[in-house]
């Protein structure tokens, strides 16, 4: 079996990746706050996870990986965001302007991550909404939760959670290993973190696990009176619902290790002592906009359905992210999207040549295995996206149809995320296209002209001769093959029309 090395944030190295259960490995990842359209940044840990999904499956089967990732679906940017339409005068109440605000939202995040050619989370194979939980389904099990802890005591006696002000809060001094996922002290991240000063803390670093509701606020009965979770117990609640008190890998943005995860550990081994909570933790670095994180409250963001839209495809993103090394920070630029656009344009004009069924649907089962073994050092998919893809096509290129160097290329992207590109959308949307793809385009159809004149299909092989003349682009037949040269009237923008 594959050996996987997965870099541990909480050990801070590579280690080899041992499952607590080959027959079913459990990863959690945190998922959106669903009050808006996803940005791209929200884009990367998808398309990250994603890949270790795949190669999880691939490595211990389908129906032995579970992977989960949740939607935040209550929250104050959701509230705050759902008063907005209220106070624009929308007669619905807060309630239902937040369901529709928050059902709107998944269906759109659907939809973009799909574009992104990532698979959906699913439990040992199953895609069920369990895989996908939304927070207010969970409610019971965070009141359990809490409850636990302010049941609980560390080992001088002092309670984990303590009640104020109709507040549920968590005694971060109470759990001696905070901190320790960032390998700093409680004093050190005060110092550096803007942690919020109330009435009802006893010190600036608890945090909230419930808090009030007003009658008009989604809430729910609590033995503290109505109100709602906070966010971190959301994420260790549903984890211990659905993937158990240890599991395998919890995963998220680097910006989520402070206070996200430290607070999710916190209360996650306090209400369960008996469990490990996540074994590997791993983080991806973010994508930035000059040096600075991608967010929403900077402003600096755009969204992963404005780059659909402008006809950026999906997997073109998904290329360029992947180009980089998840543990790296990382720009989105015009060039990286264009450059990525023209590789998987020729690799895609190659596949109407290279298979006798161009539209022949690949499983990913035939993966390059220098490929899994990249990925299965930390994910190294840029050795995979600068060197091997490239080695593959090559070696695709010079085979014959149908070989099995073709069908390994092809596979190979399958696994990788790449089963339904869309050649058309590809090159028709190309009004950059480099001077090598325009040559490879046409040294394409030159290549479909032999091929229809050595099957004697002269109606083929003329049909393509006009349509290239027409773009300034003259072939000669001789008995010694096909050869071609641009005219004067060449115009690259005319090729773009040929099929
Ligand atoms: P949020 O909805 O802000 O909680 O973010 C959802 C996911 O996107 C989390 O895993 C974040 O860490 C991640 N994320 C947010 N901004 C960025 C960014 N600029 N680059 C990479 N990941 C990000
Ligand atoms: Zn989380």
């Amino acid at each position: 079996m594959t050996d996987i090395r997965l870099y541990n944030t909480r050990t801070r190295r590579k280690e080899t990746f041992e499952p607590l259960d080959p027959a079913n490995v459990r990863m959690y990842v945190c998922g959106p706050t669903v009050y808006d359209r996803a940005h791209l940044g929200n884009a990367r840990p998808v398309v990250t996870f994603d890949v270790l999904f795949r190669l999880l499956r691939h490595v211990y089967g389908e129906d032995h990986v579970t992977y989960v990732r949740n939607f935040t679906d209550v929250d104050d940017k959701i509230n705050a965001a759902a008063r907005a339409m209220k106070d624009a005068g929308d007669p619905r109440s807060l309630v239902e302007l937040i369901r529709e605000r928050t059902d709107r939202t998944i269906g759109w995040y659907h939809a973009d991550m799909d574009a992104l050619g990532a698979l959906r989370p699913s439990i040992r194979g199953e895609v069920t909404t369990k895989a996908e939980p939304r927070a207010t389904e969970w409610i019971g099990a965070m009141i359990s939760m809490i409850q636990g802890l302010l049941d609980r005591k560390n080992e001088d006696g002092v309670p984990f959670a303590y009640v104020e002000q109709g507040h549920v809060l968590f005694r971060v001094r109470a759990y001696k290993n905070y901190g320790a996922l960032s390998g700093r002290s409680v004093d050190d991240m005060i110092a550096g973190a803007r942690v919020e000063v109330a009435p009802f803390k006893e010190d600036p670093m608890d945090f909230v696990l419930w808090k009030p509701s007003d009658a008009e606020l989604p809430g729910w009965d609590s033995p503290w009176g109505r109100g709602r979770p906070g966010w971190h117990i959301e994420c260790s609640a549903m984890a211990h619902e659905l993937l158990g008190e240890s599991f395998d890998i919890h995963g998220g943005g680097i910006d989520l290790q402070f206070p996200h995860h430290e607070n999710e550990i916190a209360q996650s081994c306090c209400a369960h002592p008996e469990g490990d909570f996540a074994r590997v933790w791993m983080h991806n670095e973010m994508l930035q906009v000059e040096g600075k994180k991608m967010s929403k409250s900077l402003g600096n963001f755009f969204t992963v359905h404005q780059l659909l839209e402008q006809g950026i495809p999906g997997e073109v993103i998904r290329f360029v992210f992947l180009s980089t090394h998840y543990r790296k920070p990382m720009d989105w630029t015009a060039e990286k999207a264009r450059e990525a656009r023209g590789h998987l344009a020729a690799w895609h004009r190659l596949k109407r040549h290279a298979l006798s069924e161009p539209d022949r649907k690949f499983t990913g089962k035939g993966v390059d295995p220098q490929v899994v073994e990249a990925l299965a050092d930390d994910l190294n998919t840029p050795l995979v996206f600068q060197r091997r893809l490239f080695e593959l096509a090559k070696e695709a290129k010079l085979s014959f149809v149908d070989s099995p160097a073709v069908e390994c290329f092809f596979e190979t992207l399958a696994f990788l995320g790449f089963e339904n590109l869309d050649v058309r959308r590809l090159e028709l949307n190309e009004s950059f296209k480099r001077a090598s793809d325009i040559v490879e385009l046409i040294q394409c159809k030159v290549a479909e002209i032999e091929a229809a004149r050595a099957t004697r299909d002269f109606e083929t092989s003329d049909r393509i001769r006009e349509g290239l003349k027409a773009a300034g682009v003259l072939v000669q037949i001789s008995k010694d093959g096909v050869s071609w040269e641009r005219g004067l009237d060449f115009d690259p923008a005319k090729l773009e029309a040929l099929e």
